[in-house]
């Protein structure tokens, strides 16, 4: 059966589209930084109630010989990588003139280096395999911009060239690797902004409503299905119609 592995998958939007892939069928190697995410929530036994088989691998994705080890104990555990989400991320916001070094740099570790050492090495197993779907989340902000989110857009702005990269590198290996950039999405993470924040953000959206977790998971589920068999380096925005 296949596999797919998602980063920062115990809670939010990783924990959803861990639930959709096991609805899909996939075997899911979930991941997060700490046992303490998944004490405090209930994707393990809701994966569980599909039928597939789940097992939480803890790593911080920041770490590359730890992502090495990782990569290398889901492989054994499950005996292929199919599918390889990198949804781990997050922010530590702040207007640039007030920005410290160690904000900066904390962020470009977490939602960026971890996107390399995660495709450096399931890549590597999924050339083997001469098949594989990566699926990485970049962010409405790396394609626009947010003011007191220097440090985050420029990570998920680097996603996207990390994408096409990798899309051409291993596209005559049967792999595709293709992006998703969502816009206000309903998650602890969205929970820390100020409410004059989300009152600017909502105005500037068409649907007139924040994005759930499951309609990332829906489109996550059709980049990493037969049905996308030939789409690759793409970014699909998924914010209710923010940019037009
Ligand atoms: P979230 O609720 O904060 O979940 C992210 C998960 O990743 C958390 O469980 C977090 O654990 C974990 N994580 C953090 N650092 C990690 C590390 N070094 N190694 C392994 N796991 C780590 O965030 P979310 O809102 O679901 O966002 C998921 C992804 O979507 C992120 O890449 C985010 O940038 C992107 N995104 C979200 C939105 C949105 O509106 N929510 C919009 C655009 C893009 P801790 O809580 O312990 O840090």
């Amino acid at each position: 059966m296949a596999t797919a592995l998602i980063t920062g998958s115990a809670r939010g939007i990783g924990a959803a589209i861990a639930l959709r892939l096991a609805k899909d069928g996939y075997n899911i190697a979930l991941n997060d930084i700490s046992e303490k995410m998944f004490e405090d929530n209930d994707i393990i036994d809701k994966i569980k109630e599909t039928g597939v088989e789940v097992e939480k691998f803890i790593c911080d994705v920041s770490d590359h010989a730890a992502v090495e080890t990782t990569v290398k104990a889901v492989k054994e555990r499950f005996g292929t990588i199919d599918v390889l989400v990198n949804n781990a991320g997050i922010t530590r916001d702040g207007l640039m003139a007030r920005m410290s070094e160690e904000q900066y740099d904390m962020v470009v570790a977490v939602n960026q280096k971890s996107v390399f050492n995660m495709m450096k090495f399931v890549g590597s197993v999924m050339m083997r395999q001469r098949k594989g779907r990566i699926i990485n989340l970049a962010s409405v902000a790396g394609l626009y911009g947010n003011p007191g989110q220097i440090n985050y857009s420029a990570t998920k702005a680097a996603i996207i060239g990390m994408t096409k990269t990798v899309a051409k590198e291993l596209g005559s290996r049967g792999i595709t690797c293709n992006a998703v950039a969502p816009g206000f999405i309903k998650t602890p993470m969205t929970d820390k902004l100020t409410d004059a924040q989300r009152e600017m953000m909502l105005g500037q959206i068409a649907m007139k409503r924040y994005g759930t977790v499951d309609e990332i998971a829906g489109v996550v589920s059709f980049l990493a299905s037969d049905d996308s068999s030939y789409v690759t380096g793409q970014v699909i925005e998924i914010s209710g119609g923010l940019s037009m």
